[in-house]
């Protein structure tokens, strides 16, 4: 069992400072099970805890991990220059628990992006010797070739990198789409792989990470949602 002071958890939960949750506490916001609790220092099981903040429902969670359909022109870095940055995508709570991107994806890219605040599990997420494969659906500018394909599989040589890199699988999906399955993350790789085969990638989508399919989410564009634990079983 898991005891912390009310005030406290509001504050893990990203409610703000422990002040204003404090504040939030006495006015009367807060209740559990119904009943308004204004004692901020109340020890309380965290386990299960469910709570109601001006009468929205919240579940107490150590960590948060989610997943998000990302928009084209967004940014996934915590600086964004160009384009807003995809932390404005969630609500102003998440962002107060430093949520981050697990890797990134380009601003032009869409698709399946996760997002936590757990470090050791954005780390192990990242390594690349987890080799997580990641499907992408890229759109071409010149037609899809056999050729193509026999080269992203052979592997090609990026100008940057010690050895070519080869895609998992590569599958012709209509004369200017291809799905290719990486289990590297270098940067730009699926556009670098697809220049350095001769053709052009004129868009990105990331539908699938380990055994996660973005469709199984039923997220729209922009849209996010918490990855329970069986979700994140599948990541690998
Ligand atoms: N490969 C790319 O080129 N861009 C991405 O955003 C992801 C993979």
């Amino acid at each position: 069992m898991s005891k912390l002071s009310f005030d406290r958890i509001l504050q893990s939960q990203g409610f703000g400072t422990r002040k204003y949750c404090r504040e939030l506490i006495e006015d009367g916001e807060v209740t559990i099970d119904g009943v308004v609790n204004d004692n901020f220092k109340e020890l309380i099981d965290t386990q299960g805890l469910v709570f109601t903040i001006f009468e929205e429902e919240w579940t107490y969670r150590e960590h948060v991990y989610l997943c998000l359909n990302k928009p084209a022109n967004f940014e996934c870095s915590r600086k964004p220059s160009h384009h807003p940055g995809v932390l404005t995508l969630l609500p102003e709570q998440l962002s107060w628990r430093d949520v981050q991107p697990v890797g990134r994806l380009d601003h032009d890219t869409t698709g399946m992006l996760l997002m936590s605040d757990d470090g050791p599990f954005i780390h192990a997420q990242s390594s690349p010797k987890r080799h997580i494969p990641k499907l992408y659906v890229a759109t071409t500018a010149e037609p899809v070739t056999n050729e193509l394909i026999q080269k992203l599989l052979s592997g090609v040589q990026l100008h940057d990198e010690p050895a070519p890199l080869a895609a998992q699988s590569c599958v012709q999906v209509s004369e200017f789409q291809l799905q290719i399955v990486l289990e590297q993350g270098k940067y730009h790789q699926v556009k670098r792989m697809l220049a350095a085969a001769g053709n052009h990638c004129a868009a990105l989508t990331r539908t699938a990470i380990g055994q996660l399919n973005l469709s199984s989410l039923g997220l729209q564009e922009g849209e996010w949602c918490y990855l329970e634990p069986e979700h994140l079983a599948l990541l690998v």
